[in-house]
């Protein structure tokens, strides 16, 4: 597979893994802070999927959320601010036996690892990236993030918020190559299960908004919508975010919404009135740089050598006469 050396494949030994089997340190997020809900789903995915523990790693930044591999009991890595992305798609490069999981903030991602999130996403690796936008940096104690809302109030814009907040949603449907893009939130346990679930199982760049819940510094934020799901909007389709019957009656506001209409899905995503919920767009035939770099090259390792000393010796300095 991808004309890589395999020395590091390992045999998973067989056994029915149990939900125990990916629970890692316990985890010090604040009571009541949406990652916990976030976590648990992973760690549900990870059981009923049965990934194997050794085979799976999650690779984070910096941030409140970025705490996520500690409390896996997979691989893992916390790593720089705003550079998870790079460092999973190094992972992917040499690994495509490996489940990976990114999870990073709207600090992280959205503001520092900017430039990184757009290119991951054109380079539509087979990754399930997950951003928990709580519209607050909350680690470095209530400063303003790129996706607070205008006006909102931190200790580093004390008179509110100057800009209209980015929408993650809208970034994302706009950088050539998305292949995959939902939004969901940690206080519906159902959809969040399902939506990770499902860009989990899809085979290319995955970008899930989780919607988080700041309980310590920014309760005000999603506690309306939490205790009204009138303002929510769920996109259902054959081709979406599967759920049953009755969480779907959860919703009472439901949409059809075909996720391989990319117009719609821009439409749906720059609504106001309602927060949509589910899957907005998917395309499975959007190429993967994995594939593409890795196999497409169809190049043994001493050939791809001898190509780069071709093109070394093109800038060779010939001697003077
Ligand atoms: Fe969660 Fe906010 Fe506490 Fe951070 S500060 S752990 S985001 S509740």
């Amino acid at each position: 597979m991808y004309g890589l050396k395999k020395e590091w494949e390992i045999e998973a030994p067989a056994r029915e893994c149990v939900l125990e089997d990916y629970v890692g340190a316990e985890a010090r997020w604040c009571p009541g802070c949406g990652d916990h809900a976030v976590l648990s789903s992973v760690q549900r995915l990870a059981r009923d999927k049965q990934l194997p523990p050794e085979k799976t790693v999650v690779v984070s930044g910096i941030g409140c959320s970025s705490r996520f591999p500690h409390y896996m009991k997979t691989y893992g890595f916390h790593g720089l601010h705003g550079r998870a992305l790079p460092v999973a798609e190094g992972v992917r490069s040499r690994r495509p036996d490996l489940n990976i999981f990114v999870v990073t903030g709207d600090g992280d991602c959205c503001a520092i690892g900017t430039a990184h999130w757009i290119h991951a996403i054109r380079y539509n690796m087979n990754l399930t990236i997950l951003l928990l936008d709580n519209n607050v940096y909350g680690l470095t104690k209530n400063q303003t993030s790129p996706t607070s809302r205008l006006g909102e109030k931190s200790n580093t814009q004390p008179k509110g918020s100057f800009f209209a907040p980015l929408n993650p949603i809208s970034v994302v449907l706009g950088i050539a190559n998305a292949s995959f893009v939902a939004q969901t939130v940690d206080w519906n346990p159902p959809h969040l299960y399902a939506t990770i679930r499902a860009a989990h199982e899809h085979k290319g760049a995955s970008f899930v908004r989780v919607l988080q819940r700041c309980p310590h510094f920014t309760p005000h934020v999603f506690a309306p919508v939490q205790e009204d799901f009138s303002q929510m909007l769920l996109m259902n389709h054959t081709s979406g975010v599967r759920l049953d019957e009755p969480v779907q009656r959860m919703f009472p506001n439901r949409t059809d919404h075909d996720p391989r209409n990319l117009a719609q899905a821009r439409a749906m995503a720059d609504r106001t009135d309602v927060y949509p919920i589910g899957l907005f767009y998917k395309n499975d035939e959007a190429s993967r740089y994995d594939e593409v770099t890795s196999q497409g090259l169809g190049m043994t390792q001493s050939e791809k050598l001898a190509a780069i000393d071709g093109m070394f010796d093109q800038f060779a300095i010939q001697g003077h006469n």
